[in-house]
């Protein structure tokens, strides 16, 4: 675990700063093909890049969907001067656990590692780009998506219209992941490992206000529409709206005020408003708490007359439960270890909620140290590196035991 975990850190735009390998860039490619070069030895394993250039390392007899096979992976690419372990992991613990079954230098049939791309979305604004494909396909328009230097989806993806028209390389039967936690909660609860029962459900929306820009001097109080004060209204009491529900969050991380000079009535502001929940029941609630703040704002706001303020949607992502099979066979693998763990809700995306769409799917964590992910101080113990690799490996036995 820890040797190829090392040599992945080194693959990165910004030495001495992190980890940087954005989605579809040089760095990202090197890290897929170090992990080739290390299984290529092994024999009766090949190489399959598929439309949207997910790596799928697997046994040949599994090519072209005719045996069921079980895959484990996780991504390469990471966020600008993140750390070594947030999708590398579960790729070091997909690569261990191909290497331990290996016999006699022959690969085990039933086993395969899947290495998804873009799956942070910093470059282009689409997280889960990789594995959204490998679930079903994309969409037309994901493919337009641009980066800021005006490259888009299309323009690197291998085959464009593969990634809408989507055939895997293989038939899954089950999907494993594990991960860093990112959070606390394995830490405060002096558990060894996570469970993961669910991924939550993201719902973001563009809340708009619509004023008239004018002379922050020359226009009087009474004149000026000013479309940041009635937005500024609602971001300032979202927090109240995940009031009494259990594990929900809310965040604005983006308010764009236009044309955005400090001696200019504002005339044009967006704020993205992004919550998550583990049940779309709860999104509903918050969502229907959301609408009627926005509809209740005008009145509310005095001095001068009020800009018009609307919401829209952007993302929906809807809750995903992972496979109570898998987690019922790890969780019994380590109750007989003795390994402290706990079921928890993932509050993060990951690959393995869109490979929930194709086949079984499910994932563990294990404790980050203080918590801190998408930084270069992103760190676990080295024992809890190890112990991943040694619980994938046995989670994957038990699963071609009992789910192929
Ligand atoms: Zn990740």
């Amino acid at each position: 675990m820890l040797g190829i975990l090392r040599d992945l850190r080194g693959i990165t735009a910004t030495p001495g700063r992190g980890c940087t390998r954005l989605a579809y860039t040089h760095f990202e490619d090197q890290a897929h093909d170090l992990v080739w070069s290390r299984l290529r030895t092994i024999s009766g394993l090949v190489r399959e890049d598929d439309a949207a250039g997910n790596t799928f390392i697997v046994p040949t007899s599994a090519l072209g969907a005719r045996k069921p096979i079980l895959l484990i992976g996780s991504h390469l690419d990471t966020v600008i001067e993140g750390g070594w372990l947030d999708g590398a992991l579960g790729v070091a613990a997909g690569v261990s656990v191909l290497e331990r079954r290996a016999c006699d230098g022959r690969a085990d049939p039933h086993v395969g590692l899947v290495i998804f791309r873009d799956e942070e979305g910093v470059r282009f604004n689409t997280g889960l780009f990789g594995s959204t494909v490998f679930a079903g396909g994309c969409l037309p328009s994901d493919l337009e998506a641009k980066a800021p230097d005006g490259v888009r989806v299309r323009d690197v993806v291998p085959d464009p219209d593969g990634c809408c028209e989507y055939q895997p390389p293989v038939h899954p039967a089950a999907f494993l992941e594990c991960h860093i936690e990112q959070g606390e909660r394995l830490v405060a609860t002096e558990s060894e490992v996570g469970v993961v029962s669910s991924i939550v459900g993201i719902r973001r929306v563009e809340i708009v206000g619509v004023g008239m820009a004018n002379h922050a001097g020359t226009t009087d109080m009474r004149r000026r529409v000013d479309a940041l004060v009635p937005v500024a209204h609602v971001v300032a009491r979202c927090p109240t709206l995940v009031d009494g529900l259990d594990d929900a969050v809310i965040t604005c991380g983006r308010l764009q005020v236009n044309p955005g000079a400090p001696n200019i009535v504002p005339g044009r502001v967006t704020a993205i408003v992004e919550f998550r929940a583990q049940h779309d029941a709860t999104l509903d609630t918050i969502e229907g708490r959301l609408r009627s703040l926005v509809s209740g704002v005008t009145p509310a706001v005095s001095g001068g007359r009020c800009a018009e303020i609307g919401l829209g949607p952007i993302v929906t992502v809807a809750p995903t439960p992972t496979s109570d099979t898998l987690n019922t066979l790890l969780s019994k693998i380590l109750e007989s270890r003795g390994v402290p763990f706990l079921y928890l809700a993932s509050m993060a995306g990951h690959d393995t909620q869109l490979a929930a769409r194709r086949c079984r799917a499910s994932m563990f964590f294990i404790p980050s140290i203080d918590g801190v992910s998408h930084n270069p101080d992103e760190d676990s113990r080295e024992a809890d590196i190890e112990l991943a690799g040694d619980l994938m490996l046995a989670w994957a036995e038990r699963c071609v035991r009992e789910c192929l």
